[in-house]
């Protein structure tokens, strides 16, 4: 038959040795590859108690950011949304009452706001179709969960601490 390839390998079907058949000589082989691996350098390290060094462009969890009088600086464009490829943001906008002009930098603010956690891939497009500097990607990542619940992080879970009223958790989330 002629061969499609020049490839073609004959099959040695020589019968096997004795030592061959009480596949000693294999395992002896193969505990001596295994122990030569110990002195090696682990690629794997001990997380949560070590973490690596990320990146200086590792986009992790993102952050609703808030101005510097701690008002929100979200207003509920839907430029994030729109720019996101996953489908993972989702918001709901409201008007601003004269009364919260210290919560929210725009007269128009969202309400809702939340993003699925399992759809993101993490690009940053959100982060850079904002135009209110309101939402970026931060050094940590989503833990991890039992539900997929606790990966649709809401408005509570995005807003970084009010940097007047919860200066010591704003400075925590800043890693100052
Ligand atoms: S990082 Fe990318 S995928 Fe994730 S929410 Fe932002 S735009 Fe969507
Ligand atoms: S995070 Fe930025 S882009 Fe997204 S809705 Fe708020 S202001 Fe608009």
């Amino acid at each position: 038959m002629q061969a499609l390839t020049q490839r073609v390998k004959q099959v040695d079907r020589k019968p096997m040795t004795l030592l061959e058949r009480i596949y000693l000589w294999n395992i002896v082989k193969g505990m001596f590859i295994t122990f030569m691996h110990i002195f090696k350098k682990k690629p794997t390290i001990r997380y949560p108690e070590q973490k690596r060094q990320f990146s200086s462009v590792f986009r992790g969890l993102h952050v609703l950011n808030r101005d510097e009088e701690g008002r929100e600086r979200c207003t509920a464009c839907g430029l994030c949304a729109v720019a996101c490829p996953a489908e993972a943001i989702t918001m709901e906008a409201a008007e601003r009452l004269d009364s919260e002009e210290h919560l929210y930098r725009e007269e128009k603010y969202a309400a809702k706001y939340e993003i699925n956690m399992l759809r993101c891939i993490f690009c940053g497009l959100c982060e850079e179709a904002c135009p209110k500097d309101a939402i970026y990607l931060s050094e940590t990542f989503a833990p991890a969960n039992f539900s997929r619940k606790g990966f649709i992080y809401d408005k509570s879970d995005l807003l970084i601490p009010n940097v007047k009223t919860e200066s010591a958790d704003f400075a925590k989330a800043k890693g100052l």
